[in-house]
């Protein structure tokens, strides 16, 4: 099994500098989340053997279990659903939380922060496509919310993530891809305090290369990674 993700990893990674050699694009403005939720400590351990730093998971308990189990050079990110009774347990454990789409949310966010005299970093989860199943603000409320939570301290807006429909063929998704890419520089041109723009968050396996195209600064992928999950466990 570790072989077979050291190898996964350096396919990805090489299919990562093709996509942005097409692009016209530095590699190094691409960061790859290895999304390892559902998989076991092991696993994990033999992509960071590899190098990989940055970690993916969508589970507020699996991130404080895992994290304590990898040095501090291991980053965690936060990639799905948050409730805002479990902020306060993520924060100490995770640099980059990628799903925030209320203003609730955002606030708690802040006010757990501040407790801890850090700015935490965050994104706002955006529902491309509206779909009626997914959790992220409307592109047209993004802005909006901005506007309601660029002025709190202790947290700071990064930039936009979304999870693009899931699809077939990832032609599908470029022009969702696209339209992520133009509300990032949107926003920017606003030049609201407190925001920046430079991550953007998309593509996972079946579509991270037409992602990179577009614009992604991060792309998260797990089963390329690590196989198919199993949540039977
Ligand atoms: C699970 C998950 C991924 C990774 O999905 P794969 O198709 O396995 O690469 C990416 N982003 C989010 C938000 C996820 O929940």
């Amino acid at each position: 099994m570790n072989n077979e993700i050291q190898r996964n990893l350096q396919e990805v990674k090489s299919r990562i500098k093709a996509a942005c050699e097409r692009a016209n694009r530095n590699p190094e403005e691409v960061t790859l989340i290895a999304v390892s939720k559902t998989k076991p400590p092991v696993a994990i351990q033999a992509a960071y053997d590899a190098g990989q730093r940055v970690f993916g998971e969508n589970k507020v308990q699996e991130i404080t279990q895992k994290h304590g189990l990898f040095p501090r050079e291991a980053k965690w990110h936060m990639i799905g659903h948050l409730q805002r009774n479990k902020v306060k347990q993520l924060l100490p454990c995770v640099s980059l939380i990628h799903s925030v789409d209320s203003v609730r949310l955002a606030e708690e966010i802040d006010k757990e922060s501040e407790k801890l005299n850090k700015v935490s970093d965050i994104l706002i989860e955006v529902n491309i496509a509206n779909e009626i199943s997914k959790y992220g603000v409307s592109p047209e409320n993004v802005v909006p919310l901005i506007e309601e939570i660029h002025f709190l301290k202790h947290i700071r807006v990064r930039g936009l993530m979304t999870v693009a429909p899931i699809c077939d063929n990832s032609e599908e998704n470029r022009k969702y891809f696209r339209q992520m890419k133009q509300l990032a520089v949107d926003i920017m041109q606003q030049n609201i305090d407190n925001i920046s723009m430079d991550i953007l968050s998309m593509g996972m396996t079946s579509d991270y290369e037409t992602a990179i195209e577009e614009g992604a600064t991060m792309v998260r992928v797990g089963t390329g990674i690590f196989g198919e999950r199993n949540y039977n466990r």
